[in-house]
């Protein structure tokens, strides 16, 4: 029987599918320390992982018989991915299984700000009995989607998506990819099966800057490591505009937003993602114009779905072909 190992946890469904395919799925965590050794006395052939679990060149070196290593998620930083690769080992993961998710939480957080949500559901616990009528007078500045244009920086698949929820609600679409000069999408509003085609053409990023009403980011940790958008960035935008941050932590410089949050330049951000997870600067989690989330993009009951039903996939493919 072929085993594998779910080291950092399996969703129920996922787990019953492979053992009904005859696998024999430890879910056990095992020590990042003693996994090689798990892994060779134990005869696991498959690793499951999502980000806790490492899976470094050592792994591959000193387990010869670990074929197969299957990442529940998008990013892959925990396991060096060409390396296994290399040794001839397949090594994968489930890209597109959290994109509805995603970008449900960008507009999450965009009508949380649109709404001061965000503001009202910390203050209002401890002030509202006194200050009910004042705050709903601050909160009078609120404002709709509708009719406001949304920036997508990177038009991937959480990006298009995002367009497609951002059209749905009336709002205007700016996206900006160098890789990506036209999309076209199809969608079903109706849910009925009959689809149409929504085409997109990308702009330059100053000419998304300097239109967007918000800015939402869908793209890869820059090679060289550098934020995407820093103080150069915000002084193009629109003054009042909203940021939302639900790629990486480091594609926004945070200090510079601090200050762009603090000047007025930019009127809220939304922040999903930190360069210091899991221990953000209290500066941006206590900040009266942000509206924070633990990195919580992926994480919904059907995206972990998806992603089990995905890797149960990938793991049958591989051991049967
Ligand atoms: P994708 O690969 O489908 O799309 C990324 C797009 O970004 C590509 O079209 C690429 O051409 C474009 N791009 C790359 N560099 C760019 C740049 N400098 N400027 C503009 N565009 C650029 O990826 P995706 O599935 O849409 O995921 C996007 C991001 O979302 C990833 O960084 C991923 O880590 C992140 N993500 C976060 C969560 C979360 O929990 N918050 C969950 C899933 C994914």
């Amino acid at each position: 029987m072929i085993r594998i190992l779910a080291n950092d946890g399996l969703e129920e469904g996922a787990l019953f599918s492979l053992q009904e395919h005859g696998f024999d799925v430890i879910i056990e965590k095992v020590p990042q320390e003693n996994l090689i050794d798990f892994i060779n006395s134990s005869q696991v052939r498959g690793l499951l992982v999502r980000s806790a679990t490492k899976v470094r060149k050592e792994i591959f070196d000193a387990c010869p018989n670990l074929s197969f290593v299957g990442r529940g998620g998008v990013g892959m930083d925990n396991i060096d991915v060409a390396y296994g690769r290399s040794l001839g080992r397949t090594v994968t993961n489930t890209p597109a299984s959290s994109t509805r998710s995603v970008a449900e939480l960008v507009f999450a957080h965009l009508f949380s700000v649109a709404r001061f949500l965000h503001h009202s559901n910390r203050v209002m616990p401890v002030e509202g009995q006194g200050k009910f009528e004042a705050l709903k007078k601050s909160y009078a500045q609120a404002f709709e989607l509708k009719g406001k244009t949304l920036g997508i920086i990177g038009f991937g698949r959480i990006g298009q998506e995002v367009a497609q929820m951002a059209m749905g609600l009336g709002m205007k679409v700016l996206p900006y990819d160098p890789w990506v000069k036209t999309a076209e999408i199809e969608v079903d509003f109706l849910q009925t099966g009959d689809t149409f085609t929504l085409e997109f053409e990308t702009v330059s990023l100053d000419e998304l800057l300097q239109a967007s009403d918000a800015i939402t980011l869908h793209v890869p940790m820059p090679a060289n490591g550098n934020p995407l958008l820093s103080a150069a960035e915000f002084s193009h935008m629109k003054p009042g505009a909203i940021l939302i941050n639900t790629a990486r932590g480091g594609i926004v410089n945070e200090k510079d937003l601090l200050v762009a949050l603090d000047s007025g330049r930019l009127a809220f951000a939304c922040l999903d993602v930190f360069e210091n997870e899991p221990s953000p600067l209290p500066e941006l989690l206590n900040h009266t114009k942000i509206s924070v989330s633990p990195h919580v993009g992926g994480s919904t009951a059907e995206a972990q779905t998806r992603i089990g039903q995905e890797l149960v996939d990938l793991v049958i493919d591989h051991f049967r072909a």
